[in-house]
């Protein structure tokens, strides 16, 4: 089995008239945690309709397949993973007729121990269809003794390692479920009678429901026609939500782990003003990923905010393309300097972090060229040093600018007149309801809140290496 590195979105409905409208809607919400497939699962009485394909939500849905998913209850899921097989068996949710009847899954993070668990059950005669870490626990579940399928899922999860924000919907009832970590966001909602399950809150937001509360770490939800019931999964809780949604992954407008994610990120401008001053002219923002945190960087530091580069927004985001000349000239395409504004000017430059340094090499020359008398580049991340394996997509350690180099060094390599990153501290500190003990920090320091199996270490310089091979065949 392939070690998948998913970024995902799920969404999941019960109790409603148009479920697999309101879920692709949802997915339209959450396109940017993954963009290379969708699909959508729905269930209509006792028959299930399903619908999947690569590429975009817009792309993979048409007004015709969505009213063929018929029914009152549906899960989707978007998803981009970094390893060599998009392959469509690997599209989610997964659908399977088990033992406890039919179940369907769609799920976000990363099951680290799933590998043990794939080569028992392959041994045992298990056949598998896809290479996604997420088939192992419906494997665990068709075989499970509990003879209800909630007690199997929660009974199960119980032994699985790693971060799962997941929906599923089988023949009684829709579930959802959280890792005891809490590592990647999961959200309950509410539409009229219907209840709502997805990543962020922006989804809900789109679709008009209510937010009522996360699904807690280590929680399993079921809902049926009765409404809702809450369990615990047999594991010890251990808060450790990824800090890196509110830096970078999540969408400003969703409320994440309580907070609202602009501001906390522009929370984290302002403490980036505080920690990092330097006189300049203006400070402007890498769009999207830097505006927030440089609109508190410009409030705290009084220095004008002004808009320094536009941003195609047709253009998928840089970091997915697997060919490094492409992710170049991809960069170019997505964002332009305004000349009128950068022309002779000191500039204070925010992103939200930096990974391999190649599109701040490139934005920094781009400004040069737009006429920049000085570029001031500031992060309001700390360097990233370690890979993420709860369900980011990072480069392994080999690739990542920070484990490597100084800030000095990475100042020289990207061409700014100065660097400087937000404290490790600043960043925990700028959110509002969440202790800062209670974060995942482990791709700024290396400190991983579970145990990360040395073969799944391997494997992210494995899936790099097949990176590494598709770039030179593509050059
Ligand atoms: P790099 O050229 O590798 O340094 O790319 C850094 C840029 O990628 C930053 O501006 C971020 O906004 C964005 N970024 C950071 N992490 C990720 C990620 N996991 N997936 C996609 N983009 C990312």
């Amino acid at each position: 089995m392939e070690e998948m590195k998913d970024k995902c979105g799920v969404f999941g409905v019960w109790g409603a008239k148009d479920a697999a409208n309101l879920c692709y809607l949802g997915l339209y919400a959450l396109q940017h945690r993954g963009q290379e497939s969708a699909g959508i699962v729905s269930k209509d009485g006792s028959r299930f309709y399903v619908a999947k394909h690569m590429g975009l939500v817009s792309d993979v849905f048409t007004p015709e397949m969505i009213k063929e998913l018929k029914g009152t209850s549906a899960i989707g899921h978007v998803r981009y993973s970094t390893t060599g097989s998009s392959d469509e068996h690997n599209i989610q949710p997964l659908y399977s007729k088990t033992s406890k009847g039919k179940f369907a899954i769609a799920h976000n993070g990363n099951l680290t121990n799933a590998h043990k668990y794939y080569t028992k059950l392959k041994k045992e005669g298990a056949l598998f269809q896809s290479t996604v870490d997420s088939e192992v626990l419906l494997h665990l579940v068709a075989r499970s003794k509990s003879r209800s399928i909630v007690e199997a899922v929660r009974k199960e999860l119980a032994n699985i390692e790693g971060a799962f924000s997941l929906v599923s919907l089988t023949d009684s009832g829709l579930i959802a479920a959280r890792d005891p970590n809490g590592f990647r966001p999961l959200v309950l909602g509410r539409l009229k009678d219907s209840y709502i399950v997805c990543s962020e809150t922006c989804a809900l937001d789109l679709i008009g429901a209510t937010y009522e509360r996360e699904i807690e770490p280590g929680e399993l939800v079921f809902i049926d026609d009765s409404g809702l019931s809450s369990f615990k999964i047999p594991s010890k809780m251990n808060p450790a939500f990824c800090i890196f949604e509110h830096v970078y992954f999540a969408r400003p407008d969703s409320i994440i782990f309580g907070d609202s994610v602009h501001e906390v990120r522009k929370e984290m401008g302002r403490q980036l003003a505080r920690e990092c001053q330097v006189d300049a002219d203006l400070v402007m923002a890498i769009p999207d990923s830097g505006n927030s945190a440089a609109l508190g960087y410009a409030q705290e530091s009084m220095i004008p905010y002004e808009i320094g580069m536009t941003r195609n927004h047709y253009v998928g985001r840089t970091f997915i393309q697997p060919s490094q000349k492409i992710r170049d000239l991809s960069v170019k395409v997505k964002l332009n300097p305004i000349h009128s504004v950068i022309k002779g000017k000191k500039i204070i430059v925010i992103d939200d972090s930096i990974v391999r340094g190649t599109t701040s090499k490139q934005r920094v020359a781009a400004l040069r060229k737009a006429g920049a008398k000085e570029i001031h580049m500031r992060i309001s991340s700390p360097p990233i040093t370690d890979p993420c394996h709860m369900g980011i997509d990072t480069p392994s350690k080999d690739q990542l600018v920070g484990a490597h180099h100084t800030v000095d060094e990475i100042c020289k390599m990207i061409g700014a007149d100065s660097l400087a990153y937000i404290s490790k501290k600043g960043m925990l500190n700028s959110v509002f309801s969440v202790m800062p003990d209670h974060f995942c920090t482990a791709c700024f320091d290396g400190r991983y809140p579970i145990k990360i199996p040395k073969r799944r270490r391997k494997h992210a310089f494995e899936d790099d290496k097949i990176k590494q091979s598709r770039k030179k065949v593509s050059l």
